[in-house]
């Protein structure tokens, strides 16, 4: 029985709609009988999602509050795979929650049942709970109390993030978004707002993020005055873990004042090159620039 005092946990979540909203994005709506538990607090909170495989089945998944310890003791060929995602939609009186997954190439086991998923089959969810009071540690858009603009940058991965983010923006924010795509029908993946001007491309040629570069450059010149740049230390992405989210020990922004706060997601590679562009050579202060390597091209999650 789960305590009700835990702030974090995890779910059984059942399959009970697909929706394919575009041709990359598709949102699986999930229903279980303690959803209503769930927590909501809100902008990019990330999850973990818990696969079965046809080796492995979900109840090899230690659940308790060791989950993290008695996971990593499990051998490999027993241990169930988990990927990060991104919490899209909570109703909770309905006991549903949608998460937006990209389909893309069977590559890994979260693509394969992404690709094989049918209404009925069931997943482990871990996330927030409702007696989640203070800031949640999951939530990486931790802009200024008071900031001029945005620019929130990512990948198809990082979509569902900007999405509940603009959602969630008052109207009166203003900024830009880019985004790149794998096809030009997942553009209209993205919603709307008022105050943002959106730079929304898909990738050509199978060239990999030369939208999300060339487009985030050229918004950070239309943003940022030329700055005094400030050297970046070099992560190792082949090693380290690309991400940086500057905020207070309590975990509020680092900042209370910035003329731009600047969120980039996506693979790795490009978010690293992206970063050193806004901190390095337009000078934007690196405690306004949160940036995560969503995923790394040729390697696992975990
Ligand atoms: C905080 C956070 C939030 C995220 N939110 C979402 C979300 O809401 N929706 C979503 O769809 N994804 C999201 N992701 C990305 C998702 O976790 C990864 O894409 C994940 O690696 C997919 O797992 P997999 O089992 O398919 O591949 P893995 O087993 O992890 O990797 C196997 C291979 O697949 C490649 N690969 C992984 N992802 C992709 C991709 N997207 N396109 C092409 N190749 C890929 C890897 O480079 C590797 O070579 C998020 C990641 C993070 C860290």
């Amino acid at each position: 029985m789960p305590s009700s005092l835990e702030t974090s946990r995890f779910f059984r979540a059942r399959v009970a709609r697909i929706t394919d909203l575009t041709p990359s994005f598709r949102r699986f709506t999930f229903t279980g009988d303690d959803l209503h538990e769930y927590g909501d607090p809100g902008f990019d909170q990330r999850i973990k999602v818990v696969f079965p495989t046809d080796a492995i089945p979900l109840d090899a998944m230690p659940t308790g509050a060791d989950w993290w310890t008695r996971w990593r003791e499990l051998p490999d060929a027993s241990r169930p795979p988990f990927r990060t995602y991104t919490t899209r939609a909570v109703r909770r009186a309905e006991r549903e929650v949608d998460i937006d997954m990209v389909a893309h190439e069977v590559l890994g086991p979260a693509s394969a049942w992404i690709q094989n998923a049918r209404p009925g089959d069931e997943v482990l969810v871990f996330a927030p709970t409702v007696a989640l009071r203070e800031v949640s540690l999951g939530v990486d858009f931790v802009p200024p109390a008071q900031t001029g603009g945005y620019l929130l940058a990512g990948d198809e991965t990082a979509a569902p993030a900007i999405a509940v983010i603009l959602e969630q923006l008052p109207p009166e924010a203003t900024g830009t978004v880019v985004l790149e795509v794998p096809t030009p029908e997942d553009c209209a993946y993205l919603p709307r707002h008022p105050g943002f001007s959106f730079h929304v491309a898909a990738r050509t040629g199978g060239e990999r993020h030369g939208h999300l570069v060339t487009a985030t450059r050229e918004a950070a010149y239309a943003l940022t005055p030329e700055g005094h740049g400030e050297e970046v230390e070099e992560v190792d992405i082949d090693e380290g873990m690309l991400w940086e989210v500057p905020r207070t020990a309590k975990g509020g922004a680092a900042l209370k004042k910035a003329p731009l706060y600047a969120w980039l997601a996506g693979e790795a590679s490009a978010i690293k090159t992206l970063r050193r562009h806004l901190v390095t050579e337009r000078g934007v202060d690196r405690r306004a620039v949160a940036f995560m390597g969503y995923w790394r091209t040729g390697r696992a999650e975990c």
